[in-house]
């Protein structure tokens, strides 16, 4: 096998969902099979397979990680934490979620109490608290932590079966922050968070000429910043976001907290880098059409516009951002003319 093709391989595109393998979510890795996979219900369930198990143990979040990074061998167990899920607890300064608490739902919970994390989103949610935490996954912005830097206590399973509160402040945390699955299995983590904000993200196209002195100039002047350089083109689009004004935080309040596109001319300046961009990834994922979901990300950089929303609808692509907003209202649209009776 080559370098490229050990590094970087192709998803298998006949996946029977019968098959006993186990993918890791790209479909490029086997991962093990899934009569190794245990789910223990409760916390004293995987004490107890924890104490009885004579090989490796391999944590699976949502399986989002290079495959190599998650393979295990014949005789080791896979554990999934599904059932350590949701909100436990609560305070004033923070809140208590189960390890395996995807981040989607992790951010719903928290605008629903009208908070929020200071760390930068990633690009998607879909994956968990634990997992994400794991392997240090942050979104952009040099002025936020990754998603493992608002954690204030971590809960683990250690091996032999004994629990640990893992507690920001005490040495050896900043292991327990980013610990690859190597020290314990994370039961539940309790997080820092801060007042629920709101923000107006300007959005533009450049050229890549610059980018080293602009990132650091974004970074400077907005709290929120992220930028995708499209190398082929030399393009970058960036998404600076500062705190909603008065006016725009109203008409967002207004709108039942539903993302406000600015008025104006979308920026069609994209659309053709978009394209290129589309045609590459139908090629590499052998995924054709534009409808999947790994599309998503890249088909909203198409007529782009200023935005007004909280962190999470403008920066994460698990909550339903505007361009989907749009494209929704225009197929409603289409269907109710569709179903329109004569
Ligand atoms: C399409 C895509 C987009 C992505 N976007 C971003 C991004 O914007 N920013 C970024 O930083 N990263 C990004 N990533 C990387 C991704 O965030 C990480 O791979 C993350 O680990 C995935 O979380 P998971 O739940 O899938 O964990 P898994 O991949 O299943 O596991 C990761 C590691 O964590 C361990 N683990 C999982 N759960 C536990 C637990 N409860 N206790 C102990 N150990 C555990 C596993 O054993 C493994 O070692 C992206 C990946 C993909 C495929």
């Amino acid at each position: 096998m080559s370098r490229e093709a050990h590094l970087y391989p192709l998803r298998h595109t006949d996946v029977d969902p019968k098959d006993d393998v186990l993918w890791n979510w790209a479909q490029n890795a086997q991962i093990g099979s899934r009569h190794q996979v245990q789910r223990p219900a409760s916390e004293a369930e995987l004490q107890e397979l924890l104490r009885q198990s004579q090989g490796q143990i391999r944590v699976i979040g949502s399986k989002l990680s290079p495959g190599r990074m998650l393979h295990v061998s014949e005789q080791d167990l896979l554990l999934d934490l599904s059932a350590f899920n949701g909100q436990t607890a609560s305070d004033e300064q923070s809140v208590t979620f189960g390890g395996a608490t995807p981040l989607d739902q992790v951010y719903r919970t928290l605008t629903g109490m009208n908070r929020m994390l200071a760390s930068s989103p990633g690009v998607i949610a879909i994956q968990t608290l634990a997992g994400a935490m794991a392997t240090g996954t942050h979104g952009q912005g040099l002025q936020q932590s990754s998603i493992a830097g608002e954690a204030l206590s971590i809960r683990m399973v250690l091996t032999g079966g004994s629990v640990r509160e893992f507690r920001c402040g005490e040495p050896d945390f900043p292991a327990a922050q980013v610990s690859l699955g190597a020290l314990g299995v994370v039961t539940a983590v309790t997080l820092r968070t801060g007042p629920f904000r709101i923000f107006t993200c300007h959005k533009n196209a450049v050229s890549a000429d610059t980018l080293e002195q602009d990132l650091l100039r974004w970074n400077d002047e907005y709290p929120l910043s992220k930028a995708w350089w499209f190398v082929d083109d030399n393009r970058v689009h960036v998404w600076n976001a500062n705190e909603a004004n008065d006016d725009e935080r109203l008409r967002y309040e207004q709108q039942d907290r539903q993302v406000v596109e600015h008025e104006g001319q979308a920026d069609d300046s994209l659309n053709d880098t978009i394209d290129q961009t589309l045609a590459h990834m139908n090629r590499d994922t052998q995924i054709q059409g534009k409808g999947g979901k790994q599309f998503r990300t890249v088909t909203r950089f198409r007529d782009f516009t200023d935005v007004t929303g909280d962190i999470y609808q403008l920066f994460c692509r698990g909550h339903r951002g505007a361009a989907d907003q749009r494209r929704n209202r225009r197929a409603a649209g289409e269907n109710a003319c569709h179903h329109q009776p004569d």
